[in-house]
């Protein structure tokens, strides 16, 4: 049995390889918040068909020039979610199946990109009575170890950091911030705690806890709020037996990435992210926007940009230089297309 299974593995990420990999783009819509409702907003987003995005109205005069100017009012995605959309089918379409990939030894990363306040946290971490992408992917990966091997053969470990003004703090274990060093693997930030996680139950409270450590702390200055970068890293570790019958150790990683708000230049270390994407990945990214035509800019730079990401998606492959990058997002733009070139 044990050899079929290994069969099997191969199969699969021969498949995968010669597939490539690429960027799937997934919008979401969060609801009308009270406070904006209060302030007169109007609707100006509508999704249609689960992938068309369509911008239906502008706040003013700049915002119509803008639109002009831009692309446009029509953008399709691999899927739009509507502001009715639940944790659980955002997790499944984005990614249920990088989880499944990690089980064979593969990397993946899914990234929320958007304004402050446009729900990527909420998409990432959730709360505790709708927990979100990182939580429901801890929760479905311990489901599917435990159908696929009662012998307690895969392993789990878990990171969370914090990439905020170029330095990188350990949110499970908070103090003074880490070293980045370079070695065999890449770029590691040393002394970063691995924690070994058993069982869904303890993983809520440990992100919950780590998030309040985070620089985004809605109690701290709105100023600072919006340029810290939260990454999950999920390690699976696990022995299988190779054609020659010999155990080999495979290792699959998935990191799951909370990212600043997109209205600031991303002043980040690059390479710290970069290092964490390292080896074969898909990536999947997941654009957060606003409903309120009072955050008609934001919303329109956001989609304007999810829209370039999908190029990089198909275009990557054969001509990389040709990309135009939007201006106004260079520095995410290159840290995409470092992420890219990681995986080919
Ligand atoms: P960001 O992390 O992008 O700055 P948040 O995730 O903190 O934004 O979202 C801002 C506010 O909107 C929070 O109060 C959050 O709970 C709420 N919110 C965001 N998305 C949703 C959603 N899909 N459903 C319900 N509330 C949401
Ligand atoms: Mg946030």
């Amino acid at each position: 049995k044990n050899v079929q299974e290994n069969e099997k593995l191969e199969t699969v990420s021969e498949k995968n390889d010669a597939g490539g990999s690429r960027i799937l783009v997934f919008v979401r819509l969060r609801p009308m918040a009270k406070k904006e409702r209060e302030a007169g907003s109007r609707c100006c987003v509508r999704i249609v068909n689960r992938r068309d995005v369509y911008l239906t109205e502008f706040a003013n005069e700049n915002d119509y020039l803008r639109l002009k100017r831009l692309r446009g009012r029509h953008f399709t995605f691999d899927a739009a979610f509507p502001d009715s959309a639940s944790q659980k089918e955002v997790y499944s379409t984005t990614t249920a199946d990088l989880v499944e990939q990690v089980l064979q030894g593969r990397n993946g990363s899914v990234f929320c990109y958007g304004a402050t306040g446009a729900g990527k946290t909420y998409t990432m971490l959730g709360t505790v009575e709708n927990p979100g992408v990182m939580v429901l992917a801890i929760k479905d990966l311990f489901t599917k170890i435990r159908q696929r091997s009662c012998d307690g053969n895969h392993v789990v470990h878990l990171s969370y950091l914090e990439v905020y003004n170029e330095t990188v703090r350990d949110l499970l274990s908070p103090g003074r911030p880490l070293v980045l060093r370079e070695d065999k693997q890449g770029i590691v930030a040393a002394g970063l705690t691995q924690y070994r996680a058993y069982s869904t139950d303890e993983v809520m409270a440990l992100l919950q806890h780590g998030n309040q450590n985070r620089t985004t702390e809605p109690t701290r200055a709105n100023e600072t709020s919006s340029r810290s970068h939260a990454i999950l890293q999920v390690v699976v570790e696990y022995r299988v037996r190779d054609n020659s019958m010999n155990v080999v150790q495979r290792v699959g990683k998935l990191s799951l990435i909370d990212l600043a708000g997109s209205e600031r230049a991303l002043a980040t270390d690059q390479r710290t992210l970069r290092s964490l994407e390292g080896g074969a990945c898909n990536t999947a990214m997941i654009a957060n926007i606003s409903p309120s035509n009072l955050s008609f800019g934001e919303t329109q730079n956001t989609l304007h940009w999810a829209d370039r990401a999908k190029e990089i998606r198909t275009k990557a492959c054969e001509a990389q230089e040709e990309i135009q990058l939007p201006e106004c997002e260079t520095d995410q733009a290159k840290l995409l297309l470092e992420v890219q070139k990681e995986n080919r």
